[in-house]
């Protein structure tokens, strides 16, 4: 695949059609289909003090047969209906976040690319009650809304290799958040992301608070060899990634062991002497890493590229996602 070039940066093209949704007294209004523009929010919102927000993303694919296919777009539904209930925001049913996704995608047809790239959706829930005084009470009224923007790839240069650093100090986020998928966790792990890029040249940090390796600010971890995937087991320390399982299970498909347990600092050490790691999501799809920064010690990941077997993975994922490969597990839908 060729760099990004002269793209614009991931997330930063506004696909021209939005969908609009508001939960007034516990009941959501039937869709709106308008042009992107400014949200009206009253400035006392619930969202904009107490962190009630919540959001998902996920991606529409033009396959080489120009149809166009959602990835695992219920789940991703499902998702940010347990979100909110984690929030205590206005219960959201799933079908309505999908029914919303689904005309984003038709509203933007014009706008979404061929492969390698993609329509990007993002549904976002927010805590819409006028009262600074409710730091201690829900929000009853929300807004939930779905924007799109049409990407290449998330990692600017493409499938160069990740450097990580390996965090053992400071957490991601908190136990209660780890499956949340809520802008205070990006927020909390901001700081500790610039002072790795600035002090070591990273990409990205991998946090394993007390050694117990979880998952980077926004994308799960994968340890692959030529044999075997292994990643963390699902617990309520990290998001559980829609990628994540589909790379299992297309991994389970292909022949390989899979091992989802505990992984600690030792073992992605001996690990990175022959084998390969990943990052797994849907922006970074798998994107291979090529180097861990252990307590200020820079380790190669195998040759230090992107691996074989990550790319094999990564070119299953993908033929799903374009309508290449067969979609055992109805894991597409086509929207147009
Ligand atoms: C969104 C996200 C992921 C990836 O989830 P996918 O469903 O695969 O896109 C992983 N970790 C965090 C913290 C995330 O926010």
């Amino acid at each position: 695949m060729a760099s990004a070039g002269s793209a614009p940066p991931f997330g930063t093209v506004a696909a021209p059609m939005m969908v609009v949704s508001r939960s007034v007294d516990g009941v959501f209004e039937p869709p709106q289909v308008v042009p992107v523009q400014p949200l009206e929010l009253h400035p006392f919102a619930h969202a904009l003090h107490y962190g009630s927000s919540c959001f998902e993303g996920l991606k529409a694919h033009r396959g080489a047969d120009g149809d166009v296919r959602l990835f695992r777009a219920e789940r991703h539904a499902r998702r940010l209906a347990e979100s909110a209930v984690r929030l205590s925001l206005p219960e959201v049913d799933p079908d309505h976040v999908l029914a919303m996704i689904e005309a984003a995608v038709r509203a933007n047809l014009e706008v979404t690319p061929p492969a390698p790239g993609a329509l990007y959706l993002r549904p976002v829930l927010l805590g819409t009650d006028p009262n600074i005084g409710a730091a201690a009470a829900p929000s009853a009224d929300a807004m939930l809304y779905v924007i799109a923007s049409p990407v290449g790839d998330y990692f600017a240069g493409g499938l160069r290799p990740l450097t990580l650093l390996v965090e053992t100090r400071v957490p991601r986020t908190t136990p209660q958040f780890g499956q949340v998928k809520t802008g205070a966790n990006y927020a909390m792990a901001l700081n500790v992301t610039l002072a790795a890029q600035r002090d070591h040249q990273a990409d990205q940090v991998l946090f394993a608070p007390g050694g117990d390796v979880q998952e980077t600010g926004a994308a799960n971890f994968l340890l692959i060899d030529a044999q075997r995937v292994v990643t963390k087991g699902l617990d309520g320390s990290f998001l559980h990634g829609v990628t994540r399982d589909s790379v299992l299970s297309l991994a389970r498909e292909l022949g390989f062991a899979v091992e989802e347990r505990d992984i600690s600092i030792d073992e992605i050490i001996d690990w990175a002497k022959r084998g390969e790691a990943a990052l797994a999501g849907t922006a970074a799809v798998l994107s291979g890493v090529g180097t861990l920064i252990v307590e200020g010690r820079r380790i190669t990941v195998g040759t230090g590229g992107v691996g074989e077997v990550t790319q094999k993975l990564r070119n299953a994922l993908v033929a799903v996602q374009q309508g290449e490969r067969e979609d055992a597990h109805g894991w597409t839908t086509v929207v147009a």
